[in-house]
């Protein structure tokens, strides 16, 4: 029986990657955007598999609920969610506003815990292997300078993979996440083009170049398989080494 996956914010970047990679295992998958426009994204991932798109905020409350309803319905279950879509939107310390902070709160936080409240709720007695994976950052655990926002949300996505693993174990549902380093996507590309950036990073890397998108998808693909049956509460960071260093 394939696999049945939702993933959040998974038109562009790791998100995508991700779908790709559940893709070519067969899996059958509902991605996701805020915007209307998927940018192709359901109809390249169409050619593997099975494959729809839902528009949704997954900001707000009601918008994560009814993401997570219209991907069952879409797919008939849900054995897989994966809490992706995440914003940054930090300036200079003495610049931080309310908005960004909330911005950022609902998404990369609020989100998560509630889409997986809903992805939880709808699950059938005794359905197999049933996961939920949240994409923290390696800045849950390590701060960066004028980032106290986007890494205090991602501090607290590593708490609720751990408070989750703890409190849904008895269901027998297993919460972990991914923490990706440095990955070049449509979020880090403005970062990554100023000038001296790139070089710069790559020197703190320890296998020597910025991650790609499709760096993270295996490490998805086996959070959320039998393979992984034993395994709970973790954040496994993709990085090329940063944190070892
Ligand atoms: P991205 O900007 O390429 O992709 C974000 C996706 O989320 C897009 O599909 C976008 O349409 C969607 N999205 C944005 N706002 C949304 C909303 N309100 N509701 C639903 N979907 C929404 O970003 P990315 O770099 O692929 O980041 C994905 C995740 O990985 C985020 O949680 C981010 O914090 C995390 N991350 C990224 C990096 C990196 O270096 N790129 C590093 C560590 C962690």
């Amino acid at each position: 029986m394939s696999q049945c996956v939702a993933i959040t914010g998974s038109t562009t970047g790791i998100g995508y990657a991700i779908a790709e990679a559940f893709a070519h295992t067969g899996a059958r998958l509902v991605i996701n955007s805020h915007l209307a426009d998927d940018s192709g994204a359901a109809a390249r991932l169409g050619k593997l598999t099975e494959c729809h798109f839902v528009q949704a905020d997954l900001s707000t409350v009601a918008g994560a609920q009814g993401f997570v309803a219209a991907a069952r319905a879409k797919l008939g279950r849900l054995d897989t969610l994966v809490n992706n879509a995440g914003t940054y939107l930090d300036t200079n310390f003495d610049d931080l506003t309310e908005v960004a902070f909330d911005r950022t709160f609902d998404l990369n936080v609020k989100g998560y815990l509630f889409a997986a409240q809903a992805f939880v709720k709808g699950l059938a007695p005794g359905q197999e292997n049933p996961s939920i994976i949240c994409t923290g950052s390696t800045n849950s655990l390590a701060a960066e300078k004028n980032s106290v926002i986007y890494d205090t949300s991602k501090g607290a996505v590593l708490m609720l993979v751990r408070n989750l693993a703890v409190t849904l174990a008895e269901r027998g549902i297993r919460v972990n996440g991914i923490g990706p380093g440095i990955i070049e996507t449509p979020l880090s590309a403005k970062g990554l083009a100023t000038p001296g950036v790139r070089p710069a990073l790559e020197r703190q890397i320890p296998l020597g170049r910025v991650g790609m998108p499709d760096d993270i998808g295996g490490a998805a693909v086996f959070l959320a398989s039998p393979a992984a049956r034993y395994i709970t509460g973790q954040m496994l960071y993709v990085d090329g080494g940063i944190l070892a260093n």
